[in-house]
């Protein structure tokens, strides 16, 4: 056993042994040969390099990291240098306090990150000038596609989505992809936008603000747009760069309905493309359409205000194949970042790097007259140069001088300003064009584009500008929130494991951090190398044969998979084959996906164990026989159990033609022991984030790679910038960098190399055996809603709770509360089944977390009983009351019929630093919320101090 493996897992030696001696077996093998199915257990070990320890792994990571060149990136195209202070690297991003919460879903334990998103949603909604701002999206490519769709819900009409020639190259791509499935003509207008409202029936028109030759449109040409646009019933969109906004007339001020980009440039890392935050904002009208999460204000059971993710009607894990968008996790982490950047920054200091920015392109503009022709003489950061035949040379002479350009075309080359661009860089650019470095004058201004509306005027981006009082703020938000430095997470199918900081440290490199996604590959070759490496482990570990890293969270994943068996069904000229099977037990993102591939959905049953149905699947199967294009099935199911019936499904599917696709989120119950792209399937998902350790970040950053067999390779994602990132007959990409998120790839690299092939199966059978310990211990007191073979389950259990609501009146929320006060994050609530909790405690868990957590739902139980007999009324019991803030538990009245010290210390948690107690306590910022009432009353940006006077 390598020795990192024995830091990654929880209960090893005696712990281990106790473990198994509950569940009743004498090795982890022997548990694994009863409850994974005979038929596709793994018995060969994996293909992979031996297990290297932690310093073996950070030396590696350390030579990828100094094998890419990052120069000076000043390539532009949506990614821009930018400067990280150093507070928010190092109490953000690499905080783990930030960096392994989940989703908000339990907002009581969360109100530091709805609070930062909240600021996140005021900073994008002031820049844009449009009311309602979301929590977060993808990237800016898949920002204008969800715009694109968005646009077309609320319209209804026509087919044809106008495209702005001055739109990213990548974000046309990603837009073209997505437009493919769903039947939208994409027409790229080169000339009169106006006019080409009047010619064509478009149902919206997306435009760059500033455009990607760097041009600006004036404020008058805009609005006469928008007109038209509104006269012809279109939606405007507009893609425009945050911190141009800054200087700029806002969208909303000249008309614009949506307004979508990055926000990368806000103190985020290039990170070879991603992960960063993309925005969302709308007019009003328009904001239950919106995609993805938005973070509202609302009120808890005291009257106190309080944060929560609002309209969740709208997403996927409701709304299923009727949601606005399938995105889940998102870019939460990100968020947080360029928020706390305006945040430190504040109205002035961002107008401040804007006009330093917006200088030095004025600067060196001029510096550059007579050994170049400008394309444009009004503009932010960008110049587009033409330097007829020379294009090439000057850019090698840029890259020789240590900074990286942009090769539009043989005669043209684009340079762009980041807030990181020294004196030197100017010089070296100048010099690379043949011209003297630049002097203080400039060419160019914003006369006539300069915006008039205030922006951040909230106290919260005026207060915090010194670095002690970020620190606090920053100290002070994470003190609120619940993640896993605190305790267990034990969240079903969300896999909240162990993120080890060796990963973690590497992404921080300067080599990895601070690469442009379209540097030339000579100067990625340590990322090409890392990427190459990650994507062959995969494949073994998967039993597929490639592996694409770019999809950018688990439900991009699942487009891209879908996409590639569209892809393949449309070359055997199967066009009929458009029906998409789906359990009932799905993932809300699986029918969401399916949709934006264009597939019909069709739910199948499920059967009373759990499993699906196999006799609804024949019939279903026959009564779609010419159109049925694909399963997506989740393996082990949603319900926790591995299902027996898993080859017949495949059989059952491929024989009638279709296409197998399984959901890849549960392969933690699968490391080392089954490999699905070997038992039947055909294209996977997985979930980095998950099962590989990249941290949750609070909702975000997410990477899905997709998985398939040899015959759908040659469908898998490209990019229109990078032919090596994938393959020619492609479809295109789904997101908008060739590796998606690659900077995070690094911890999922290490994380496979620090376990190898043994601590990788080690660790799949120890979720096993810890999934398979809780249940044990708590069915004597909950029954376990499904069991496999053997009465096991895989690494998840679900916990049935419809029982004792019946008997006692005690409700799922009430247990899930009630978790909190005894020091828990509660389990997946009412997924897949309501009125359950879903329960993973991932091998990361000691078993003295495992214990303390059946203890307390031991002990809920019997509080449960109390209300039962009578012992606290319905209304007055530590489980309807609970969660106890500080506020309660410390007010000078205290009428219950429970003491103080059970509402707050159930599990006899530590007070002080000498106290008895396993853990320190925890205390949650907020009584119970109440979620419809914020709803009913949508406030989604920081509303004014003097609303919390009472
Ligand atoms: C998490 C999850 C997804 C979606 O992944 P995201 O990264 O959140 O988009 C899909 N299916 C299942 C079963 C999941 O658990």
């Amino acid at each position: 056993m390598g020795s990192f493996t024995l830091r990654h897992i929880g209960a090893v030696g005696g712990d281990r042994e106790a473990l198994l001696r509950a569940v009743g077996y004498d090795s982890l093998d022997a548990l694994s040969a009863a409850a994974v199915p005979a038929g596709i257990l793994q018995r060969a070990a994996l293909d992979l390099p031996p297990a290297l320890d932690e310093a073996a792994a950070a030396a590696e990571l350390a030579a990828f990291a100094a094998a890419n060149n990052p120069r000076r990136a000043m390539i532009g195209l949506g990614y821009h240098g930018t400067i990280t202070p150093a507070v928010i690297r190092r109490n953000v991003l690499e905080n783990p306090a930030w960096y392994t919460a989940y989703t908000p879903y339990q907002p009581e334990i969360s109100q530091g990150r709805l609070e930062a998103l909240l600021n996140f949603q005021t900073m994008v909604s002031d820049l844009t000038g449009l009311p309602t701002a979301g929590a977060s999206l993808l990237d800016e490519g898949t920002a204008v596609a969800e715009a694109m769709a968005l646009a077309r819900r609320v319209t209804r009409k026509g087919s044809v989505f106008l495209v702005d020639a001055q739109v990213l190259p990548q974000t046309l791509a990603v837009v073209r992809t997505r437009a493919l499935a769903t039947g939208v003509d994409v027409v790229v207008v080169d000339g009169d936008l106006v006019e080409a409202l009047q010619t064509h029936e478009a149902f919206a028109i997306v435009v760059q603000v500033p455009g990607v030759d760097g041009g600006l449109r004036t404020p008058d040409e805009l609005r006469a747009l928008a007109a038209t646009a509104h006269d012809n019933n279109a939606t405007v969109i507009a893609a425009a760069d945050l911190l141009a906004l800054t200087l700029l007339t806002a969208p909303g001020e000249w008309g614009a309905d949506v307004a979508v980009g990055s926000t990368q440039r806000f103190g985020v890392p290039l990170f070879y493309g991603g992960p960063h935050a993309a925005y969302i904002a709308v007019r009003d009208g328009m904001e239950r359409q919106l995609p993805g999460r938005l973070v509202g204000l609302s009120v808890d059971a005291d009257g106190t205000p309080a944060l929560r993710l609002a309209l969740q009607t709208r997403e996927q894990h409701i709304r299923r194949d009727r949601a606005t968008s399938n995105i889940c996790t998102a870019q939460v982490l990100l968020a947080v970042v360029a928020s706390m950047y305006a945040v430190y920054h504040g109205p002035q200091g961002l107008r401040a790097i804007a006009d330093g920015v917006h200088d030095k392109a004025r600067r060196l503009a001029a510096a550059l007259e007579g050994h170049g022709e400008l394309t444009s003489g009004s503009f932010f950061d960008t110049l587009t140069v033409r330097v007829p035949g020379r294009a090439t040379d000057v850019v090698d002479a840029a890259a020789a001088g240590g900074v990286q350009l942009r090769l539009v075309d043989d005669d043209t080359v684009g340079v762009s300003v980041g807030e990181d661009a020294t004196e030197t860089d100017l010089a070296a650019v100048a010099e690379a064009f043949g011209a003297a470095p630049p002097t203080d004058a400039g060419a160019g201004d914003l006369a006539g584009h300069v915006r008039e509306v205030d922006y951040l005027t909230h106290p919260v981006f005026n207060s915090r500008h010194s670095e002690t009082e970020m620190l606090r703020y920053l100290r002070g938000l994470a003190d609120r929130d619940f993640a896993l430095d605190r305790g267990m997470i034990p969240l079903g199918s969300c896999t909240m494991k162990l993120n080890p900081t060796t990963s973690m440290e590497a992404i921080s490199l300067p080599g990895f951090a601070n690469l442009h996604p379209f540097a030339p590959a000579a100067d990625a070759q340590g990322y090409l190398a890392m990427i190459t490496r990650l994507c062959d482990a995969l494949a073994e570990i998967t039993g597929y044969d490639r592996v694409s890293v770019q999809p950018n969270a688990g439900s991009q994943g699942e487009f891209a998979g879908l996409m590639a068996i569209r892809s393949y069904h449309l070359a055997n000229g199967d066009e009929q084959r458009t029906v998409c099977l789906i359990p009932a037990s799905a993932h809300g993102t699986n029918a969401a996906s399916a949709v934006m591939a264009g597939m019909k959905v069709v739910v199948v049953k499920t059967a009373d164990d759990g499993s699906v149905d196999l006799a609804d699947l024949r019939a279903k199967i026959a009564a779609n026989a010419d159109t049925l294009a694909a399963i997506m099935v989740t393996y082990p199911s949603t319900h926790g159990v591995y299902e027996d019936t898993i080859t017949d499904l495949c059989a059952l599917v491929h024989d009638a033609g279709g296409q197998v696709y399984v959901d890849g989120a549960n392969l933690n119950a699968l490391l080392g022991l089954a490999r699905p792209g070997r038992f039947g399937a055909d294209v996977s998902h997985l979930n980095l984030h998950k099962t590989f350790a990249i941290p949750h970040g609070g909702g975000g950053p997410g990477v899905g790679p997709v998985a398939v067999r040899e015959h759908l390779a040659p469908y898998l994602p490209s990019h229109p910038l990078l032919a090596e990132a994938g393959p020619a007959t492609s479809y295109g990409p789904v997101s908008a960098a060739p590796f998606g998120s690659a900077g995070v790839l690094p911890i999922s690299y290490a994380f496979i190399a620090m376990l190898g092939a043994d601590g990788l199966r080690e660790s799949g059978q120890a979720a096993v055996l810890a999934a398979n310990y809780v249940a044990r211990r708590l069915a004597e007191h909950y029954p376990i809603l499904y069991t496999g073979a053997n009465g096991l389950v895989a690494h998840e259990c679900i916990v049935d709770l419809r029982p004792l609501t019946k008997a006692t009146g005690v409700t799922v929320d009430d247990v899930a509360k009630r978790l909190i006060d005894y020091g828990f994050h509660a389990p997946t609530m009412s997924f897949p089944v309501s009125g359950t909790l879903m329960i993973e405690p991932t091998e990361s868990e000691s078993k003295a977390e495992l214990d303390r957590f059946c203890d307390a739902m031991i002990a809920i139980r019997a509080e449960a009983d109390a209300v039962a007999s009578g012992e606290w009324p319905a209304d007055d019991n530590p489980l309807h009351n609970a969660p106890h803030t500080p506020a309660r538990v410390l007010a000078d009245e205290w009428a219950h019929p429970y003491p103080r010290s059970l509402a707050a210390r159930p599990g006899g948690q530590r007070l002080g630093s000498l106290g008895t107690g396993a853990t320190d306590k925890y205390w949650p910022a907020s009584a119970r919320i109440d979620g419809v009432f914020g709803d009913r009353n949508l406030v989604c940006s920081c509303p004014p101090v003097e609303s919390y006077a009472d």
